[in-house]
This record gives C-alpha cells, sequence and structure tokens, in this order.
C-alpha cells in the first residue's frame, strides 16, 4: 500500500517530512526486536549466500517509488528480499578471509552516530568526536604497549590507513611533491618501496593511487614460513642505491592475509634506521592480538620502531565495519602531507589550543563518528573482555590445526601462529607422478572448498601456498564455539568422503 506523505498509519507526518517522534519510537522498537530475531536465529540461515547473480536486481522495481511507502513495507523487504540475498558475516560457522563481527554495543554506537550524523571535520563541528578519537587511540595504544609519541587517526580501512602512511613517508622526503607532484619531473629518480611477496594489494593500489607505479614497489621474497626475507630486503636496498633509485618506505605486514604470518619488524626496522627508511607496519589483521599480553611480544616486537602501523578494529576488536587506525611517530608529518584549510574552514580554534582538526589528517574532508562505537566496545568488554576473546579464536584455531595434523586425509600447509590455519586434503593414489599429483590435489581441495560452501553450513575461503590451492579457516567470529570449529572439520570429512 502507498501512501501520500502527509500522513502515515493515521498519525500526521511532520512538516519537516520525516517520520515522527511517536512513529520513530516504535517502528525503532520493532526494529531493535527484529535484529534481536536476527542474531537468534542466524544460524538456521545459510552463510554464504545460496543466491544466482542478479537475483535481487531482478526483484527489485527498476524505477523508484514516486510516492513514500509505509516503514513496515520496506522491514518486510528487507526480511524476504535482502536477507537471502546476504553472505552472514555474523554467522558462527563464518570461517572465510578473515572472520570478522560486529557486536551489540558496536551496533548501539553505530546507531548513535547515524543519529548524531556529525561531520568531523574540524573541531568545532563535532568537538566530541575530535575528543573521543584522541581518547580511545590512546586507550588502544595503551593496551598495545606502544610508546607514547604515537598518535592515531581513524580512517575507514586499512587500505587508506596504509595509503597515508605512504603519502606521509613520501612527504617526509622533503622532496616538494606536495607542490610539484612526481609528474613531469627529470630532478627525481625512481622512488621505492618495499614489501613482501606476501603483502596486501591494498599496498599495490597505494602506489598507484599515490602516483608513484607498481614499478616503484619492489616485492620481497619470504623464507618458508612466508616471513619477508630480513637480508633479502637489506640487499634489494642496497642494489637499488646503487642502481641510483631512491627508496624510501618499508612496509612490514604483521599477520599476512593468506596466512597470518609475521614479518621480522626487529631486523626490518635495523634495515630502515640504517638506510633512513620510513617504516610502516600493516597489522590490519594480527594488531589485535596485541592487547593479549601473551602475544604480545609474538604480534608487537620491533612495532614501537615503526613510524607508522594501521589495525583495524573492525577485523578483531568486534567492531561494525569499518574503522581502521593508523598511528604515527610523527603525526606532524602526516599533517604537513595533507593539511590544506580553504577560508571558509578557518576556526579561531587553534591546534594550540590542543584542538585537532580531522580534515588536516587526510584525504576525506567530512569524517564519520567511529570513535563513538569503539569507545561503547572497548567500555562493554573491557581489555580484558577484548583479549579472552582473541584468546579464545586462537585456541579454536590450534585445536582445528591439531585434528588437520593427526589425520591421513589431511596436511597443513602453514604454521599457525594465530586464528588462521592453511591446510588441505591429500588423499593418496598409486602411480601418479608429482606434477599429477598436484594438479589432482589442486582440483579436488577446489572442489572441496565450494561442494562445503554450497551447504550454506559453513562458509571458507582459499590462497595459493607455494603454488598449492589451500583452504583456510579463519576464526575470529565473536560467535564462533568449540562446537562450531568441531562441526566445520566434521562436514570437511564427510565432504571429502563424497569428492574423492
Ligand atoms: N592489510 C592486510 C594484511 C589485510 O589482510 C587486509 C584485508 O584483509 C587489508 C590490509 C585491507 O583491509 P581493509 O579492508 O580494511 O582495507
Amino acid at each position: 500500500m502507498k501512501t501520500d506523505n502527509s500522513e502515515r498509519d493515521g498519525i500526521p507526518t511532520p512538516p519537516t517530512g520525516d517520520m515522527s517522534a511517536e512513529e520513530f519510537r516504535r517502528h525503532g522498537h520493532a526494529l531493535i526486536d527484529w535484529l534481536s530475531d536476527y542474531f537468534t536465529n542466524i544460524e538456521s540461515r545459510p552463510v554464504l549466500a545460496q543466491v544466482k547473480p542478479r537475483a535481487l536486481v531482478e526483484k527489485l522495481p527498476q524505477a523508484p517509488p514516486t510516492t513514500g511507502e509505509p516503514m513496515e513495507a520496506i522491514l518486510a523487504d528487507v526480511d524476504q528480499l535482502i536477507l537471502p540475498a546476504l553472505t552472514h558475516w555474523n554467522h558462527p560457522s563464518f570461517f572465510a578471509y578473515f572472520a570478522t563481527s560486529t557486536s551489540a554495543p558496536g551496533i548501539f554506537g553505530e546507531m548513535l552516530s547515524a543519529a548524531f550524523d556529525v561531520k568531523a571535520l574540524l573541531w568545532r563541528t563535532a568537538p566530541a568526536a575530535a575528543e573521543l578519537e584522541e581518547v580511545v587511540l590512546s586507550w588502544l595504544r595503551q593496551m598495545l604497549d606502544l610508546p607514547e609519541s604515537f598518535a592515531g587517526v581513524i580512517y575507514d580501512t586499512a587500505s587508506v590507513s596504509s595509503l597515508h602512511a605512504i603519502a606521509a613517508a613520501r612527504e617526509n622526503l622533503n622532496l616538494n611533491i606536495r607542490e610539484q607532484g612526481l609528474s613531469g619531473r627529470t630532478d627525481l629518480p625512481l622512488l621505492r618501496v618495499y614489501a613482501s611477496e606476501q603483502a596486501h594489494s591494498s599496498i599495490d593500489k597505494a602506489v598507484i593511487a599515490l602516483g608513484l607505479g607498481q614499478r616503484s614497489l619492489r616485492k620481497i621474497p619470504t623464507d618458508a614460513e612466508f616471513r619477508m626475507d630480513a637480508d633479502a630486503l637489506a640487499r634489494a636496498v642496497a642494489e637499488d642505491k646503487r642502481a641510483g633509485l631512491l627508496p624510501f618506505c618499508v612496509v612490514a605486514t604483521v599477520g599476512t592475509t593468506s596466512t597470518t604470518s609475521i614479518d621480522p619488524v626487529g631486523a626490518i626496522a635495523d634495515i630502515c634506521e640504517q638506510h633512513k627508511l620510513w617504516l610502516h607496519v600493516d597489522a590490519a589483521y594480527a594488531g589485535s592480538a596485541g592487547i593479549v599480553p601473551e602475544l604480545r611480544p609474538l604480534v608487537m616486537a620491533g612495532c614501537e620502531r615503526a613510524d607508522s602501523l594501521t589495525l583495524n578494529p573492525h577485523k578483531w576488536l568486534f567492531t561494525p565495519f569499518d574503522l581502521s587506525v593508523l598511528y604515527l611517530r610523527r603525526i606532524e608529518v602526516l599533517h604537513r602531507a595533507f593539511s590544506l584549510v580553504p577560508e571558509y574552514l578557518r576556526t579561531p580554534e587553534s591546534e594550540t589550543q590542543g584542538v585537532r582538526n580531522g580534515a588536516d589528517y587526510g584525504v576525506q574532508l567530512g569524517r564519520r563518528f567511529r570513535s563513538l562505537k569503539f569507545w561503547m566496545i572497548l567500555r562493554y568488554f573491557g581489555h580484558d573482555g577484548l583479549a579472552a576473546r582473541i584468546r579464545e579464536h586462537c585456541r579454536l584455531a590450534r585445536l582445528f590445526a591439531s585434528w588437520v595434523a593427526e589425520s591421513p586425509d589431511w596436511e597443513l600447509l602453514a604454521p599457525v601462529p594465530l586464528s588462521v590455519v592453511c591446510f588441505r586434503a591429500r588423499a593418496a593414489k598409486d602411480g601418479e607422478t608429482d606434477d599429477e599429483r598436484a594438479t589432482r590435489l589442486d582440483a579436488l581441495n577446489e572442489r572441496l572448498l565450494h561442494a562445503a560452501n554450497s551447504t550454506g553450513s559453513i562458509f571458507i575461503s582459499h590462497t595459493r601456498l607455494n603454488n598449492q590451492f589451500t583452504l583456510r579457516l579463519a576464526v575470529g567470529n565473536i560467535r564462533t564455539t568449540e562446537e562450531h570449529v568441531r562441526r566445520a572439520w566434521e562436514l570437511l570429512n564427510d565432504t571429502l568422503k563424497t569428492n574423492l
């Protein structure tokens, strides 16, 4: 049923056209009830959306509604059309990519932030956002035991955090690139950034976006455990310098995307110090584990020597997407790279009063009030509560890895330092050559991946390690228990039996 905009459900709409307070309260209660049911019943839904491409487009009208529709009709369509087309990241059997999930205080934080709808560009446009950001970043820095000199900025994603970190590293060269740019300059050699072969593609995208070009990114080989080979880095930097290139930045990864391996940050920091290179640490996933005291030496060793470090609370601190943190040892370099204040944004408050204008620290002008949801999460769970969950996820991953290691039908393909297991089925067959075996196992494991995911009971993902098709099981969802991990193992074994 369509309505005109003057009245809904017998209640006159206020002249502004938005819902009346009464209506807002009623629909708000209904929505919370609906969400509560969603979480209670989430396991009855397939974790990976079992829909064909474009199925949703075909079900929705091609043209926009001319007159407003009742909220009930809109929510009914969320239920009937949107839900089936969702892959449920909050499903406790979501084990793909990095299994990330939201949490109740985080959802409430998002609701409040949407309601306040501030644009945190200047301190005065959102003093609470500017100051709460400073406070939560200080709390998180203390939880990670990083030096006090590290000041942070909140962005949307690690891709954007790393882009800003490399932009700061470039600014730190004092080559007037901010003013002159890179194109058409004959006074500059090729600028070099280094990252391991296992680094995330966001680093490639950062050098593309910054106009450095992909040829400026030199990929350093990794060791048998997928960690950057620091000696190879030292050789590469020396070779590039001899060739007249200008090395300026190294990206170390703490928790690589495929295997969660941890680059030797201390050894890399030595090389950076020797050659005066900016050290950026991409700890998008594993950085969160730095809040767990017994994991901190593994995850954070050497990070206190970094010039910048990014980690994503939206990955493993139960924060609704999106929220990424970038810490910098000298945040003024980032300010130098991006501060640009047109007349219409000048304000009487200044940095000498301890005021920070968010727009001075990045590409964006308006910024969301992201710190609110994170503050609520930190307060609701506390440091100990968050650490306990990460600790448990690592235990569950080790447990799954022990089943793989003990089984004649499966094998581990990488160490399990944190909460991701890389493995494959290795069913034997007599009389095969090595090449035949490799091809058969790749095909078998790819079949297993799709067969397991198409059941809707679990969702796992894959990668390629040493040119072998590799299954990945990532634990990280706040609702995942030992029972879910056990069921995943049983399902994989059942799937193997029917796919041999
Ligand atoms: N860096 C690493 C190591 C990652 O694993 C990922 C994503 O998984 C990213 C960066 C990109 O994260 P985002 O989606 O926040 O840009």
